[in-house]
């Protein structure tokens, strides 16, 4: 438990107290700066997908074309763990706090103020930082410090704040005591850019450090074999075979994990093989006879077919190959979409899935590091325990209850592993498109871009979506015009057809509008699912209504629902919510999702708004774009089919 609050705590310090932001450090009423953080390096991570995140936030930014963000991919990313925040004085100007004094003194470095011992030279009061700095729009932040008397004999020697009208600081000025000279004011030229003069701030506003980061759900692969996987298509489609039920024996049979899978080469299984038949023949025939036959060249051709089979064993090329002749998926077909982006998201998306739901497929006492790997527990598994049916007699009718808004299967997953991620920070203005990303330093003056990473374990409710309701759902909209109709018998070829018709890409960006039909229909359906049913989730689990997030997955199809807050966190809920609450939840859910106060303004004009369907935007992973309360219950005069039969409620 300690570590767990340890480790929440870590999470706000990541956002609060980044590299270069300021903090009051307040017993002594002094302000400090973030100088670095103390670090560990992370490996147990899916750095590919994370790195691709990063290079897609980073593109929104003014200087986005510059480095380190321009062609930003993995190896140019460093994954560390802050562990200790060191921070030293900042601003590095003082002055006298008595009123007939205010002398000042500037200093260059923090350890020079030790001499001073915080009293002024000049009357022994008492010194106090200037709670200003100057920010600006390109990352820069400077100390506010005056200028040297133009008198050489004179200097810093005697400088001294003019505060004449107290409540306007911008009216305050430095000049030198012994003259009169002025010695400057609250601003200055940027001193990095050069572009503009920069005003002072109050070193408490907001707009002094912006922190850039993110939170997603990030499963550890296996490290020992992280280094030899072909990420990109190949791991994609494995994980697509493995979604599909193709590498079902596999898996039980050769006892592979899909990472083994992913590294098996041919090539590797090939030359095992060799290696054991030379070893066969040379039991059959001698060694010596066999040393001499390879040394003079002969083909073993013939002869290795006596030990054929004693190395099985799938290869990645093998399944590969099998999974590109089932599967293609929409941005193969051409037009200008990036296909690794898409290989990248299913993985992502697959990965996720597959060990959430189904757990670790290999064996967890034989590795370490593994430990926080998910463990679910399905609806079906749960109802088969005698003695929770007992306790929980209503608890009978979830599959059905489920089955009124179309969920198929549904899992609570317990240590699912979120991964807080900060990447830099901006100053001045919260606009991206108008600020300058800065990346942090590197803890060991190391040339890649430092990126902290802290990974806490949390809880979801996962939610698979009625394949085959979804199809006639489409159909009946008249968005299948067109599209081949997969078999909605076979959950196979269901699967394969939304691998192989939503279109990943086009939801990278949840600024811009998707394009595609198909895509933006599928995955509007669903992020309106998942937001009605996270509107009425913390009522009946105790947790904050920010503390849920979502993931959606319109490739599965699924919905993933977790408990994401750092503050108010509280492990247990969606637990509760999953096994003793799902009836109240789904009845309560139909029945909200009807009206809005705003119909029927909101139901004539977007189906969603702030008092039905949208949610903060921590909660939500599109900005609260393409939802549609009447994807659910159905309206527009009868152009929008129902996806749950209001007949239920
Ligand atoms: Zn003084
Ligand atoms: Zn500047
Ligand atoms: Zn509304
Ligand atoms: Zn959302």
């Amino acid at each position: 438990m300690a570590d767990s609050e340890m480790k929440r705590g870590l999470a706000q310090v990541m956002y609060r107290f980044g590299p270069e932001s300021l903090f009051d450090y307040g017993r002594r009423g002094l302000s400090m700066k973030v100088s670095r953080w103390e670090t560990d390096k992370i490996d147990s991570l899916d750095a590919n997908y994370v790195a691709e995140q990063i290079a897609t936030h980073a593109s929104s930014f003014r200087n986005d074309d510059e480095d380190p963000w321009v062609d930003l991919t993995v190896d140019d990313v460093d994954f560390r763990r802050p562990n200790r925040v060191v921070g030293s004085l900042y601003p590095l100007t003082m002055y006298c706090q008595n009123r007939s004094c205010h002398r000042v003194v500037s200093k260059k470095e923090p350890s020079h103020f030790v001499y001073t011992n915080g009293e002024c030279p000049e009357c022994g009061g008492e010194l106090r930082q200037l709670a200003f700095v100057l920010v600006h729009d390109c990352g820069n932040m400077m100390s506010i410090n005056p200028q040297p008397c133009s008198n050489p004999d004179h200097g810093y020697d005697h400088i001294y704040l003019n505060k004449q009208n107290i409540n306007d600081p911008l009216s305050w000025y430095f000049y030198c005591g012994e003259c009169g000279d002025f010695c400057g004011n609250m601003s200055k030229r940027c001193t990095k850019c050069n572009k503009e003069r920069v005003y002072f701030r109050p070193i408490a506003s907001n707009s002094v450090y912006y922190s850039q980061g993110d939170v997603l759900v990030n499963l550890p692969i296996d490290q020992r074999y992280s280094g030899e996987i072909e990420y990109g298509e190949s791991w994609a489609r494995i994980l697509m075979a493995a979604h599909l039920g193709d590498l079902d024996d596999v898996v039980e049979e050769e006892g592979k994990t899909y990472e083994e899978l992913g590294r098996m080469t041919t090539d590797e299984r090939d030359a095992k093989r060799r290696e054991k038949q030379i070893e066969e023949l040379k039991e059959k025939v001698g060694a010596e006879q066999v040393e001499k036959m390879i040394e003079s060249g002969v083909d073993l051709g013939d002869v290795f077919d006596v030990a054929e089979d004693t190395i099985k064993g799938s290869t990645r090329e093998e399944v590969v190959e099998e999974n590109r002749e089932r599967v293609e998926v929409p941005s193969q077909r051409g037009g200008d979409s990036d296909v690794d982006q898409a290989y990248s998201t299913l993985s992502h998306e697959l990965f996720t899935y597959l060990r959430s739901t189904q757990g670790y497929e290999g064996n967890l006492d034989a590795t370490d590091g593994m430990e926080r790997q998910p463990t679910p527990l399905s609806l079906d598994g749960l109802l088969e325990q005698d003695d929770f049916l007992e306790s929980n007699p209503e608890a009978e009718v979830y599959p059905e209850k489920l089955q009124k808004v179309n969920i198929a299967s549904a899992w609570v997953v317990d240590n699912l592993p979120l991964l807080n991620y900060t990447f830099g920070f901006t100053r001045d203005r919260p606009e991206r498109s108008r600020t300058d990303l800065q990346p942090f330093p590197h803890p060991r003056g190391e040339d890649s871009t430092p990126v902290y990473v802290d990974q806490t374990p949390s809880e979801a409710i996962v939610l698979q979506v009625d394949r085959s309701a979804i199809i006639e759902w489409l159909d009946e909209k008249g968005t299948m015009r067109g599209v081949e109709r997969p078999d909605t018998d076979d959950e196979s070829d269901l699967k394969e057809w939304f691998l192989e018709n939503v279109d990943t890409n086009e939801l990278r960006d949840h600024y811009s509008p998707i394009e595609d039909d198909l895509t933006r229909e599928v995955y509007t359906l669903l992020h309106s699912m998942s937001h009605a049913l996270m509107r009425t989730a913390s009522g009946q689990c105790g947790l904050d209504s920010n503390s849920i997030s979502e993931y959606v997955m319109p490739s599965i199809p699924a919905i993933f629902l977790y408990a994401s807050s750092t503050e108010h966190f509280s492990l247990g809920g969606m637990h509760t919510l999953f096994k003793t609450r799902i009836h109240p939840w789904v009845d309560e859910t139909i029945a909200d999702v009807q009206q809005c106060v705003y119909d029927p303004v909101c139901e004539h004009e977007d189906g969603a708004c702030h008092a039905c369907l949208h949610m903060s935007e921590v909660a939500c992973e599109g900005a609260n774009g393409n939802l549609d309360r009447r994807y659910l219950v159905g309206g527009d005069r009868g152009r929008i089919p129902a996806f749950w039969e209001s007949e239920y409620v």
